[in-house]
C-alpha cells in the first residue's frame, strides 16, 4: 500500500508521516489509524487494575462485609466494564469486572436478605409465647 503526496504526487509508503520528496505532512489515509493503534495499549492480554479491585471487593463482600464491600465492587466493576467497552481497558479483565459487578450485587442482596430474615426471626421469636 502506498500513499500519494497531496502536493507533489510522490508515492510514499503507507507508514510515512511526511512526503519523501517535499516533506509535507501526509495526514490522510492509514496514518491516522496507525497513530491511534500506537497511542493505545494493546487490548489483548493482561488485566486492568480496576477489574482486579472489583474482583477482590466482591470476594471480600461475599466472605464478610456484604454491602459495605459489595456496593463499591459493583460500582468499580461497572466502571471497568464501561471502560472495556470503550477500549480504554484491557479485554482480559472483563470476566473479573463482571464477577465484581454481579458478585458485589449478589453478596449485598444476600447479606441484606440475611439481616431481614434474622430480624424477622427474632421478632417471631419474641412474639412466640412458647419461648417463655
Ligand atoms: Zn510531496
Amino acid at each position: 500500500m502506498t500513499k500519494t503526496c497531496p502536493k507533489c504526487n510522490q508515492p510514499n509508503i503507507a507508514e510515512a508521516m511526511f512526503c519523501q520528496n517535499c516533506s509535507s505532512p501526509l495526514s490522510s489515509g492509514p496514518t491516522i489509524g496507525a497513530q491511534q493503534a500506537v497511542g493505545q495499549p494493546p487490548p489483548a492480554g493482561g488485566t486492568g487494575q480496576k477489574a482486579t479491585i472489583a474482583l477482590v471487593l466482591a470476594i471480600v463482600a461475599l466472605i464478610c462485609c456484604g454491602p459495605f464491600a459489595g456496593i463499591p465492587a459493583a460500582i468499580v466493576g461497572w466502571m471497568e466494564l464501561d471502560a472495556i467497552k470503550k477500549g480504554q481497558s484491557p479485554e482480559g479483565g472483563k470476566w473479573m469486572a463482571q464477577v465484581g459487578l454481579w458478585g458485589g450485587v449478589a453478596s449485598s442482596l444476600l447479606h441484606i436478605g440475611g439481616y431481614i430474615i434474622w430480624i424477622l426471626l427474632s421478632m417471631m421469636a419474641a412474639s412466640n409465647p412458647y419461648y417463655y
